[in-house]
């Protein structure tokens, strides 16, 4: 981590009182360059929609709680060297009840390992997207030779993206010489350059540079305080990628992970339906029964028909679409008989917020045959009209 980024100057070669001596020197980022180091890679997941994620030197595992929300991740690893950080961190990416509540669509994994990113591990094969985020520049000489071969030869992700100090906008900062006492060095933008081109060449990638953090006004020339290159590989492939290197290797240690509830699992996908289901055929039960009550009490017949489908929540503002409104027209309607009332599961499936799961009725049927009541024939969901907390102006 660089000075003045987070509050912690941990370990930092810059003097801790230089704000108060020299303050008009003390460069502030907005966002802190931390965060916009982070928001670089929500930016990339967003546009490239990665299904498998890893973040090397993944620290405290701040970019990983940020990248846990994303729905098309279904693999997020990360991967340190300091096993302290990941074991008092890991509880941070646990799932929150409400992720119980209304599970994710799809399944998601998260994985933190302990180890060296200049270790093989096939674990960390066929991944869409590697982070590492300040991490080459705390690599001595010799891991830092490793780390092309490892990363982009072995591991040979779509799209790795590195971030690393820029030395070039040094001079701006109080510093003495680099910018955090772990680091091996701090690469100017020809240096950072010249080693990326030469490893994209060698491993079949091509690369861009960019960066964040702006240079305040006067001081362009220096370029971003942090810079950025994002590698994506190209159609060959990486030259020591053989047979024999792509067998189990399991080098990493796990320190933690977890699963994600989601309704790839039948368990979710049955819980979330019936809550649905039951939800529904309550709504048009009351809107049945409080259409009887104003028949019997004479009232004009107004709108909305008690199995028309609803019109906007006056609370939620949902309206339905003119080709939803249509699509439920077209259904099965509910009826009543013999003090029961019937809701079709076609009618059911009509409804957006079933109709998102694109089941077919008989795949509904299964899947909430023992958690409710069905008609004999297995077509609806059959409820008692009344219940007796039904409210009811006369008990009042
Ligand atoms: N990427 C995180 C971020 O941007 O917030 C943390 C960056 S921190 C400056 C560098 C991290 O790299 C530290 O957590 C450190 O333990 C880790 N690290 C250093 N050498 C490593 C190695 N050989 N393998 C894995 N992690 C390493």
């Amino acid at each position: 981590m660089e000075m003045g980024e987070k509050n912690i100057l941990c370990n930092s070669v810059v003097a801790h009182d230089f704000e108060e001596v020299c303050p008009e020197r003390v460069i502030k980022f907005k966002p802190p360059l931390y965060k916009q180091r982070y928001q670089f890679v929500r930016d990339l997941v967003d546009r490239h929609r990665p299904k498998k994620v890893a973040d090397l030197g993944c620290g405290d595992t701040e970019l990983l709680r940020l990248l846990k929300i994303y729905p098309c991740i279904q693999l997020l690893v990360g991967v340190d060297i300091d096993v302290e950080k990941l074991q008092t961190n890991g509880h941070h990416l646990s799932p929150y009840l409400g992720e119980f509540v209304k599970p994710r669509d799809l399944d998601l994994t998260v994985t933190l390992y302990h180890g060296s990113v200049v270790e093989r591990d096939s674990r960390l094969l066929g991944f869409d997207l590697i982070t590492c985020i300040e991490l080459i520049e705390h690599l001595d000489s010799e891991d830092l030779a490793r780390f092309p071969e490892v990363v982009f030869g072995y591991l040979s992700p779509a799209m790795l993206v590195i971030s690393t100090p820029n030395s070039e906008f040094n001079p701006l900062f109080p510093t003495v010489t680099l910018r955090d006492a772990d680091h091996k060095f701090e690469w100017s933008r020809v240096e950072f350059q010249t080693w990326a081109l030469r490893v994209a060449n060698r491993y079949n990638y091509c690369v861009e540079f960019t960066g964040v953090g702006e240079p305040p006004v006067g001081a362009e020339h220096v370029g971003y305080c942090t810079q950025i290159g994002v590698f994506q590989k190209t159609s060959g492939k990486a030259p020591e990628a053989c047979a024999s290197e792509q067998r189990e290797r399991h080098v990493y240690k796990v320190v933690y992970t977890t699963t994600y509830p989601s309704l790839q699992q039948e368990k979710m996908l049955k819980c979330v339906l019936v809550g649905e289901v039951l939800v529904q055929v309550d709504r048009l039960r009351l809107r049945t029964l409080r259409a009887g009550e104003r028949g019997a009490r004479g009232a004009r017949p107004g709108p909305p028909a008690a199995d028309a489908p609803p019109g906007p929540h006056p609370a939620l503002g949902t309206a339905l679409t003119e080709a939803e409104r249509r699509r439920i027209e077209r259904s099965p309607r509910p009826f009543c008989a013999g003090g029961k009332f019937f809701v079709p599961l076609q009618r059911l499936l009509a409804y957006p917020k079933l109709r998102r799961f694109q089941l077919a009725e008989e795949r509904l049927r299964a899947l909430i045959a023992d958690s409710v009541s069905l008609s004999a024939d297995g077509s609806a969901v059959v409820v008692d009209l009344h219940n007796p907390w039904d409210y009811r102006p006369e008990d009042s």
